[in-house]
């Protein structure tokens, strides 16, 4: 295998390991991602755009600081990508949107500036559903990303450069956003591991809003390990994102090692068996959660059912009170200071014009219904109870367990759309959320790890099925121990996507 190759296998912790020994370099590494992304740019679509000098000059200031004996930090000279909604100095941000395409901000958003602190050299920025609205990728001005695992199938979204990138190795980790589920369903169908930390523990400085009370940003890895260090570098207070919360940030990468040594005794995980079956999981799924409670249960871990919220009620909810924030934070795309300016006679015409040029189909439907949700105080009322019924009801069922366990999504792979012409119908995204709303509509922290594949069949390849555990606020370290105990067990560790590596090397 090349030395490139050997880089390209390794997880982000013993790369960043290999970076402070002095056994490989950072420029190497970032070289090796660099070839890694181009030689798969064609199939996997996953960057918007690649910044080769700035990811080599990061990377040589690493060597540099190594070479002059000073410390390094815990993510030295790793590569990794970030979604298009975090904003980058000096670098384009579009947010998947074309109404901010040309659009370069004077500033780095908090994760960008947390993980250069890092050590951690970033690559470029990752394809998206237009302002994260969608959960396929498809949704977007530009050609979607495809699933390494298969290019019949969708990468899920709306993470899904992210996802695509991190799985295809074009990346040693990515940084995503999650409103609604779109870092843990695009990790679940490309067999990595997403995390959506507590509303808060994470600084949203710099992302591009979308739905505010429930947007959060968290990492997409390769493994539980790598999750853990990278969330221990986003998590913390900052000044500059006044709902980032004060707490402590825990050791988490220390705590998942430890739980993966030391198993999951007295650990109890809950189960809401009734709203599964109301789901509807696809029998696939069903088997392969029913074999993941297995490898917990043999790690000690207790199972305990308890009922949560009916999903589909909570999906309704969702959709209503993302739909109403994005109306008030999409305004300022109005063609002043954001957005493509189309002159008209009046701000209202000249506005109207910018959008109307601007905003993908996904956008403007959601804008409409957010629109008419504000007009609506019956309704909101009634998307905010059921908001209140997601808090109460998860809390209960957190009450009689440690973490709450289910699939990620119902199905093992949604197929990609037919055409550009039949981009997907709205509901079809939102389906693939049915199982991860309600973390998010609670403010808890949840994550999704990869659960074994569908079996290859009917000429279809083997897919990614992933395994969704909720946690309690700021339960972080013990969603990542359980993660890591139970991956510690897991038989598909490390596989990698069939044809990520065009030069052979697996
Ligand atoms: N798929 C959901 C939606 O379309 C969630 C998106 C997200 O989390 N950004 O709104």
């Amino acid at each position: 295998m090349s030395l490139d190759a050997q880089i390209l296998t390794l997880t982000a912790g013993e790369l960043a390991d290999a970076v402070r020994a002095g056994r490989i370099g950072a420029v190497e590494a970032a070289r090796a991602y660099l070839a890694q992304i181009e030689a798969t740019a064609p199939r996997l679509r996953a960057y918007l755009r690649v910044q080769p000098e700035r990811a080599l000059a990061e990377a040589a200031a690493v060597d540099a600081a190594r070479a002059r004996g000073e410390p390094l930090g815990p993510l030295a000279g790793v590569p990794y990508g970030l979604k298009d909604s975090f904003v980058t100095a000096g670098i384009e941000t579009t947010a998947g949107s074309r109404i901010l395409a040309g659009w370069v901000p004077p500033y780095d958003c908090a994760a960008a500036r947390r993980l250069r602190a890092a050590g951690a050299v970033l690559l470029g920025k990752l394809a998206l559903d237009e302002f994260g609205m969608g959960a396929t990728g498809e949704h977007s001005p530009w050609p979607a990303p495809m699933n390494p695992w298969s290019s019949g199938h969708v990468p899920g979204g709306s993470s899904s450069g992210p996802a695509a990138a991190v799985a295809g190795r074009a990346a040693a980790f990515a940084i995503g956003s999650d409103t609604g589920g779109s870092i843990r369903v695009p990790a679940a169908r490309c067999g990595l591991v997403g995390v959506r930390p507590t509303w808060g523990r994470v600084s949203r400085a710099g992302l591009v809003a979308f739905a505010s009370s429930l947007d959060a940003v968290g990492p997409l890895a390769r493994d539980v390990g790598d999750a853990a260090r990278v969330l221990a570098c986003l998590a913390g207070q900052d000044p500059e994102d006044s709902t980032s919360l004060a707490d402590p940030v825990l050791d988490y990468p220390a705590i998942a090692a430890d739980a993966a040594a030391r198993g999951l005794a007295g650990v109890t995980v809950g189960v809401d068996r009734a709203g599964l079956d109301r789901a509807g999981l696809d029998p696939d799924v069903a088997a392969a959660f029913a074999a993941a409670l297995g490898v917990l249960a043999a790690a000690g871990a207790a199972i305990v059912e308890v009922a949560l919220p009916d999903a589909a009620e909570l999906l309704a909810a969702y959709a209503a009170l993302s739909s109403a924030e994005a109306a008030s934070n999409l305004a300022r795309y109005d063609g002043v200071r954001y957005g493509l300016h189309v002159p008209g006679d009046s701000y209202e015409a000249s506005a109207a014009a910018t959008r109307a040029a601007g905003f993908g189909p996904e956008v403007k439907r959601r804008l409409v219904l957010g629109a008419l949700i504000q007009r609506d105080p019956a309704l909101q009322a009634k998307a905010r109870a059921a908001r209140v019924r997601a808090r109460t009801g998860h809390a209960a069922a957190l009450a009689r367990c440690d973490v709450l366990a289910s699939p990620t999504t119902v199905e093992p792979g949604l197929p990609v759309a037919p055409g550009p012409g039949d981009s997907p119908e709205p509901t079809r995204g939102l389906g693939s959320d049915r199982l991860v709303v309600g973390a998010s509509l609670a403010g808890l922290p949840a994550l999704s790890l990869p659960a074994g594949f569908s079996p290859a069949r009917d000429g279809q390849p083997a897919l990614p099925i992933g395994l969704h555990l909720v946690g309690p606020p700021l339960g972080e370290a013990r969603l990542l121990a359980v993660a890591a105990a139970y991956d510690a067990r897991a038989p598909w560790r490390g596989r990698v996507a069939p044809g990520v590596f065009p030069g052979g090397a697996t």
